[in-house]
This record gives structure tokens, sequence and C-alpha cells, in this order.
């Protein structure tokens, strides 16, 4: 078995290379079961005691840093003021790759698999009830709609749009992914579109994404597709989560949200930030501006525009991970998804991000239709209020493609028929081959 690994991403607002955080969470789950299955037999033919991630999906040796570390909490545990290095060592963490000391673990400790063998799911009643709440509550919403203002109709659109972008450009690409850099206006911004949509305070939020991406599709993934289409997609809400997402909870690296205060503000604050936000703001402005009755303006500015939003989101977890072609790693589950780039405004081509997950396009194709954030966050760089973007060369696109993609990436129209010929005599038929040929006369 090996695990492979894009080592660099490159900044295209500097021209840097990096290697380290990003680096290990694309490894998360590509894997192949036999050299044969992996078209980089360096990395796959190991003797029974070498490190399996000594070479990434290119070749290439791999980063040894770990991007894990023992995050500081606010008790004075002393395990948590042991420096990084010292914390991660005894975690077992310092050297190889992280999910391959999680495979690892799980498989030699045999206290951990009776553990995880003892481990049942409980339903967590409040989230159920929540849940059962607005999903009832958007249908009920969806049938006044049609006696609604045209106006509420407008705004319902609006506020799904913006607070799309609150999870995306916000949530996703800047605060878990570090995919660019914000100023503070644009953040503050952000955070009042992403707490409209309602989806937990951001610092919760990117904390189980980075999760999801280091240990992709493992016990320790919050919503690991491998338990089912419904777990992924609404189940992990309501359920109590596998031990394992709760010790990871504690490792993964998050001081630089930490240090963003405007994080730290909604983290503390969340609960009236989203009575005032999320609730009352998009529900009064209906009631107070052209005289929307509250009780329409709640079911459908509240309940169904939430809905909406949170399926949307579902969906990535869901369906992107389940249909869908998988041009640049055949071996994980993340696949590239139109319908869901389109409803989660251009957050469905999973299998690339999951491949590169630092970059902020987080898709090597698809134009801003498909990928709306990606049209955002340009125009915010246009205005100076985004900087850093961090992005992916075509060079190492191609060459992850070529040895780990399912070769859908070569059927698209920019690469389809490139290398094919017409007959005989066309002047793109390679060299050897017509060598070849010759001697065959
Ligand atoms: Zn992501
Ligand atoms: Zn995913």
């Amino acid at each position: 078995m090996c695990l492979s690994t894009p080592t660099t991403a490159t900044d295209t607002s500097n021209g840097d290379t990096k290697s380290g955080t990003a680096t290990a969470a694309a490894t998360a789950t590509t894997s192949c079961s036999s050299s044969s299955q992996c078209p980089n037999a360096a990395a796959c033919n190991l003797k029974p005691n070498q490190t399996p991630t000594q070479f990434d999906c290119n070749g290439n040796e791999k980063s040894l840093d770990s991007s894990i570390i023992h995050r500081k909490t606010a008790t004075k545990d002393t395990a948590t003021t042991n420096d990084n290095s010292n914390t991660s060592s005894s975690l077992g963490y310092s050297e190889e790759n992280a999910v391959y000391k999680e495979i690892q673990k799980s498989a030699k400790d045999s206290k951990d698999a009776i553990a995880t063998e003892e481990y049942k799911p409980k339903i967590r009643w409040p989230d159920l009830g929540a849940q059962l709440f607005l999903h009832s509550g958007a249908v009920y919403g969806l049938y006044l709609l049609f006696s609604a203002k045209l106006y509420t109709f407008a705004w319902l659109i609006i506020t799904i749009w913006i607070s799309g972008i609150g999870i995306t450009a916000g949530a996703h690409r800047l605060w878990s992914h570090k995919s660019y850099n914000a100023s503070l206006p644009l953040r503050i911004v952000l955070m009042f579109l992403f707490t409209i949509a309602g989806q937990r305070d951001a610092y919760t939020w990117a904390l189980d994404h980075r999760i999801h991406h280091k240990f992709s599709e493992t016990e320790a993934d919050p919503h690991n597709a491998k338990r089912g289409f419904w777990f992924s997609h609404v189940g992990w809400l309501f359920l109590t989560p596998h031990p394992k997402v709760a010790e990871k909870r504690k490792v993964i690296d998050m001081s630089d949200l930490e240090n963003d205060k405007v994080v730290m503000f909604q983290k503390k604050w969340y609960i009236p930030l989203f009575a005032v936000i999320s609730i009352g703001m998009p529900v009064l402005t209906p009631w107070y501006f052209w005289g929307e009755t509250l009780w329409k303006s709640f079911w459908i500015c509240f309940t169904l525009r939430f809905t909406l939003t949170l399926n949307a989101a579902f969906f990535v977890n869901s369906v992107a991970h389940m249909f869908g072609s998988k041009p640049y790693d055949k071996n994980i589950s993340p696949t590239e998804s139109p319908f869901v780039a389109f409803v989660a405004l251009g957050e469905g081509w999973h299998n690339y991000h999951h491949v590169f997950p630092w970059d902020y396009k987080t898709g090597e194709f698809g134009s801003y239709r498909l990928n709306i954030t990606t049209g955002f966050i340009d125009l915010c760089a246009k205005y100076g209020l985004a900087s850093g973007r961090k992005s992916v060369s075509p060079d190492m696109v191609k060459r992850r493609a070529q040895k780990c993609g399912d070769g859908s990436r070569f059927l698209t129209d920019e690469f389809a028929h490139k290398d094919a010929v017409w007959g005989f005599g066309d002047k793109d038929i390679p060299k050897d081959d017509l060598q070849e040929l010759a001697k065959m006369k």
C-alpha cells in the first residue's frame, strides 16, 4: 500500500513555493493497494519496514513536516503546554504521514481496536429536533412562498447567495484552507455573511473541515462518506461523533485562527450574533421595508433559506464524495460534480480540491459561472481586499492527473483529441512510431 502526495504549492501572487500543511492535507486519502495500481512504482514497491510516504504521487521526496500539533487549550494541561515538536512527537506524528500513522495505529493498537468496535453512535435529540424543525419548516416556507410578496422572494435569493459566499469564500477557502489572504474589512464582511448562513462559528467549522481533509474517509473524518450517503449528508450533525473525531479535534493546528480577532470574536459571541444576524436581520427586513407578514417572513427567510443553504453545503459532503469522475486521483472518493459546483457556488470540483486543497479556485477548470466564489475572490483581489492567492502550476496538475487520475481530465474540451492523428502523414504522429513504421516496411 502506498500513500501519495503532491508536495508543493505555488503562490500566484509572489511566486513563492510552499510545502507543509496543504501537502499533508492532500495526502489524506490517496492510496493504492498494489504497485500495479499506482503509477509511481517507486512509491509502491515497499519493503515491509519501509516508510510508505517517502515519495509522493509525482515521485518527489515527501516533506517530513507535519502540520499536526497539539493545539493549545484554555486549560493548563501539561501536555498542551509542551512545545509543538515535543508534543507532536509524543503523539507519534513527528515524521511520518499523519494518515498513515492513523491507519497503522488503529491496526496495531488492540485496545483502540476494541474501543472502535464498541463505538455505537447515539442520537443527539436536540440536534435531530433542530434538523426536523428546519426541514419541515422549509416545506411550509416553500408553500407560503407562493403567496408571499415578490420582494420577499428576491430577498430569499439574495440572502441565500450572500450567505453562501460567506461559507465558500470565508469559512472554507479563507479560514479552513488559508488559500488566500483577506484584509480586515473583507474578513469582517465575510464573517457577517457567514453568520447569516447559521452554520456554527467559523472556528468550529474550519476545525472539522481541516480534520475532514486530513483524515478523509477514515473514522476520524467527521462526515466520513464511507458510512453512507445520509450519514455524510446530515446524519453526522445529529449523531455522537466517533471518538477519533474528538481525538483529532485536539491535535489539528488552529493557531492561525486563534490569532484572528474576527474569528475569535464571532466564536465568543456566536449565540447573540446568530440571533441577530441569522434570524433577526433576514426576517425583520421584509416586514419592515415592504410590509411582509412576520409569519411568512420567518418561515421563508429563516427556515426555508437556512435549510436550502444547509443542503447545498451537505451536497459537497455526500454527492461530491460519491458520484462523478476522478480526473486527478482515482484512489480517493471525492469527485468532480458540476451539479454541486452550481448549487454550492463552485465547490463541486471536489476531486481536484482534495488533491490541491490550498488552491483558492478549488478547481482547475470551471468558468466563473460554475465557480462564482472564485470570481468573488478575484474581484476582491482587484480592489486590494484579497491577496496572496495560492494556486497550482499547470505542470503539477498534469503530472498528478497522468499518474493518479482516472483519465477523464484528458477527455475535457481543453485536452480532447490533442494527441489524436487523422492518418498516415499527420505531422503529429510521434517520431518513435514513425521510426517503427519505417522498420516494418
Ligand atoms: Zn475543503
Ligand atoms: Zn470533501
